[in-house]
């Protein structure tokens, strides 16, 4: 049979390729984003409690109301934006199916769709399988910020969604509110959706607020924000996120959403409404990890990386020039082997593999672990 590929240049991802090699070299295993340490046993006790109370079949197709409910109060407490949960909050199989449906909702073929790069690894696969057009933008190195004159020039009538993330994966950098603030001005009366990749929400260092666009009233009439339950409460493989959006938007995303997963996991769904009534579950995570960050930078500040500023997720940036001329990936495959460390290297996510040489280390990790991977860095 001859295959037609959708996705003809697309192989694994970079993630399921490191952390299968350093499973295989018995590697520290900093590349994959996932914490190494468990979640709370409460929460396990509530996903177990809703099980044995029988809540195993489907649960409603937009996800359970309690958890929709708790959502509403969740962007209301951080960001003091009201969102219906009936009708402008529906809950995912975590963010990547969020932001597939999105796509797939609202793209057509010949759409314009702005990623700015290093760009996270599902958007432009899901751009192009619905015969969208992905028009990269790279953010300035070193400090990974948007050149809103470059993306005014680029928006044009086939311009139909942009997608920002901040806290930003892989760089590790936040937007401002000046930032949202151009946005807001350049998609003003067009008709462009903004996808805005939220899910390290909870994860904005330095006392610097979030920038949700659910801050920015006119913004948020025409974003669909999108977020994850996995980064929050330390459980990526429940693979349970959300959306929220105004009601005409999120009709059309409904519509796609019931017939690509129709619902999510229903006990795990009564699990998460219940645990996070407490809002230091969310409230405090920026603390935790900024102390992890403090941690993991402090253990190698005299070692031959530079490490790049880190304001918000669990990814430090390093630049290795000092050590290696390698290309990123090369040197990210030889740490991994010969060193029994592994990071994710930055050029897979670029389109033109732009390669600055960066590392992203992963530091949702025990201490212990930053400790140990810590020795190995500082010899090298
Ligand atoms: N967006 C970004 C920026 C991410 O880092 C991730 C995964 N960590 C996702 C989306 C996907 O989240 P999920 O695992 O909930 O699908
Ligand atoms: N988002 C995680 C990361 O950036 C990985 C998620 C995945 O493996 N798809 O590492």
């Amino acid at each position: 049979m001859q295959i037609n590929s959708k996705l003809p240049n697309i192989g694994t991802t970079i993630f399921t390729v490191m952390s299968a090699l350093a499973r295989e070299h018995n590697a520290i295993n900093l590349s994959q984003g996932f914490p190494d340490f468990g979640c709370s046993p409460k929460l396990l006790e509530l996903a177990q409690k809703h099980m044995q109370a029988g809540f195993n079949q489907y649960a409603p197709m937009q996800g359970i109301i309690q958890l929709r409910e708790r959502i509403a109060e969740i962007i209301q407490t951080c960001y003091n934006k009201a969102y219906s949960p009936d009708t402008e909050i529906t809950i995912t199989a975590g963010a990547t199916q969020g932001i597939y449906t999105s796509i797939a909702a609202f793209i057509n073929k010949g759409d314009e769709v702005i990623v700015f790069e290093p760009a996270y690894d599902c958007y432009v696969p899901a751009i192009e399988v619905h015969g969208g057009i992905a028009v990269p933008i790279e953010l300035r190195y070193p400090n990974f910020t948007i050149d809103w004159h470059q993306v005014k020039e680029k928006v044009n009538s086939k311009t139909k969604m942009i997608i920002i993330n901040s806290p930003h994966n892989p760089s590790g950098t936040t937007l401002s509110a000046h930032d949202l603030h151009e946005l807001e001005s350049i998609v003003k009366g067009k008709n462009i959706l903004v996808v805005s990749d939220e899910v390290y929400e909870h994860m904005a260092f330095d006392n610097q607020p979030h920038q949700s666009v659910a801050r920015y009233k006119s913004l948020s009439e025409q974003s669909i924000i999108v977020s994850s339950f996995g980064k929050t409460v330390h459980t990526t493989g429940w693979k349970i996120g959300y959306v929220a959006a105004p009601k005409e938007i999120m009709t059309e995303f409904r519509k796609v959403h019931q017939f690509l997963v129709f619902a999510v996991n229903h006990p795990f769904q009564l699990a998460l409404a219940d645990y996070l009534a407490d809002k230091a579950t969310y409230v405090e995570l920026k603390n935790f990890y900024q102390a992890k960050r403090d941690l993991f930078r402090k253990l190698i500040s005299q070692s031959r990386f530079t490490l790049e500023p880190c304001t918000g997720t669990y990814f430090q940036l390093v630049n290795y020039k000092k050590i290696s001329d390698e290309k990123d990936t090369e040197f990210a495959i030889r740490l991994t082997k010969e060193n029994k460390l592994a990071a994710v290297p930055l050029s897979v996510f670029y389109g033109k593999q732009t390669d600055n040489k960066l590392l992203r280390f992963c530091f949702a990790k025990k201490d212990e672990t930053l400790v140990a991977a810590a020795e190995i860095i500082n010899k090298l």
